[in-house]
């Protein structure tokens, strides 16, 4: 996508859990080569927001367009072969495979049975290009050296590193972040920041959900504020960060 195009139209999406609303007719939009903070309290809708987006749950209602499609309705793969492509809130990995391996099976991570199937299946060709791409994608993000080390010997900063590498292996044109930061010690969330830094320089387009208020400060365009599955405001962080309603949700003062 050429930048400033709108890349990501979210128009009224809902989701039910029986009598629960946990998204309320939530409405946002993103621009090619912006980074969008989705911002909140834990409970706020977050996470499911962020798979009606992706297409792992279905929604109640509302549309997703994605590069002028809507996507709303659609299998998560499918979704994902339109070029979306994200990571999950809790590292998916398998720990006794080195780094440059879990990325480069990334798509047949579910289970290890899974894995070693699709090697099986895999001819020469197709591993050999699976595994170039996976080197180039950890060297992009400064992992050149980890390549080689068990998924299971790295420390939390690194694991997160190791799936935006495999997420960005389909050559995505919106990365999708669920909480990258949670845990992470204040180095490892420097050296993060660094990284979605430099991909979006690089033009990438990033929707990146937390609710560590400081780590999306400086790194984001655009934030979206829930609070209890509904838009509580959304602007710059400066704005975000001005505004009484965010500081309730969040301190509750
Ligand atoms: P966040 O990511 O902002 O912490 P979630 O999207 O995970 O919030 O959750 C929003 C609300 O929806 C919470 O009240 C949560 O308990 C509820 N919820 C999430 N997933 C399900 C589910 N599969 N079934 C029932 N309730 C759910
Ligand atoms: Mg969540």
């Amino acid at each position: 996508p050429q930048r400033g195009e709108l890349v990501l139209d979210v128009q009224k999406v809902r989701k039910q859990f029986g009598g629960l609303v946990a998204v309320n007719d939530v409405s946002f939009t993103l621009r090619a080569g912006d980074i969008m903070g989705l911002l909140g309290p834990n409970g706020a809708g977050k996470s499911t927001t962020f798979n009606l987006i992706t297409g792992v749950l279905g929604l109640t209602s509302g549309q997703v367009v994605f590069r002028g499609q809507n996507v709303a309705g659609l299998s998560s793969r499918e979704i994902a072969r339109r070029g979306m492509s994200r990571t999950f809130q809790h590292v998916k990995m398998i720990p006794e495979m080195t780094v440059l391996e879990n990325v480069a099976l990334g798509g047949y991570l579910r289970s290890s049975a899974g894995v070693t199937r699709a090697m099986l299946r895999l001819d020469r060709e197709e591993e050999k290009r699976l595994f170039a791409e996976a080197e180039r994608q950890l060297a992009r993000i400064g992992m050149a050296l980890q390549m080689n080390e068990l998924a299971g010997n790295l420390a939390l900063g690194p694991q997160r590193l190791m799936e935006i590498a495999r997420a960005l292996c389909t050559d995505p044109a919106l990365l999708l972040l669920d909480e990258p930061a949670a845990g992470l010690r204040l180095k490892e969330k420097q050296a993060l920041a660094d990284v979605l830094r430099q991909l979006k320089a690089e033009g990438l387009t990033i929707l990146l959900v937390e609710h560590d208020m400081d780590f999306v400060m400086g790194l984001v365009d655009h934030i979206t504020v829930m609070e209890f599955g509904t838009k509580l405001m959304s602007g710059t962080p400066a704005e975000v960060q001005a505004s009484p309603e965010v500081r309730a949700a969040y301190l509750g003062t």
